[in-house]
């Protein structure tokens, strides 16, 4: 059977993967009971444009084709950064109530890393609230290693906004 290590590093290959394809580098994993479901990078498939493709979605909306459902209840999402406001929401109402990651959005802002929702950063008392199991710190140093070596301002994206 995988550790968590395990599939953290295969995240982590996922957002290296991501990275090396001008997406952002993040990476994410579905396990349940102990089995890979699935292991996704950030970006949308065959480079169509899509806002929503971030790796933990991308997981969960291929475990749930794998699985044959939208309940991921007994799932466990693995990332490779603490999910932003909308992968939580993905992750919730999927019905995932474990999560381990290795860095927090509050660590990622230490090396540099900027997220336009800063002030709805979730936190862990979130987690709490909502009965998510959170393990974090897991292949901490290596993350951070990792995201050391594809920096933000590297993303060719990274300014878009949308301007009406
Ligand atoms: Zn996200």
């Amino acid at each position: 059977m995988k550790t968590s290590a395990d599939i953290l590093q295969l995240a982590m290959e996922q957002a290296v993967q991501a990275a090396a394809q001008a997406e952002y580098p993040f990476g994410a994993a579905i396990v349940k009971e102990g089995r890979i479901i699935c292991a996704e990078g950030s970006g949308a498939a065959e480079n169509e444009p899509d806002p929503t493709a971030h790796s933990e979605v991308n997981a969960i909306r291929k475990a749930a084709k794998i699985l044959g459902t939208a309940n991921l209840s007994g799932c466990t999402l693995v990332s490779s950064c603490e999910p932003c406001h909308l992968c939580f929401g993905a992750m919730y109402y999927a019905g995932i109530r474990t999560l381990v990651t290795a860095s927090s959005i509050k660590q990622m802002e230490t090396i540099g890393w900027k997220w336009p929702e800063k002030d709805l950063a979730t936190h862990p008392e979130t987690y709490k609230t909502v009965n998510i199991a959170l393990t974090e710190g897991l292949l901490h140093n290596e993350v951070m290693a990792m995201y050391r070596q594809h920096p933000q301002a590297r993303i060719t994206n990274n300014e878009s906004r949308v301007t009406i």
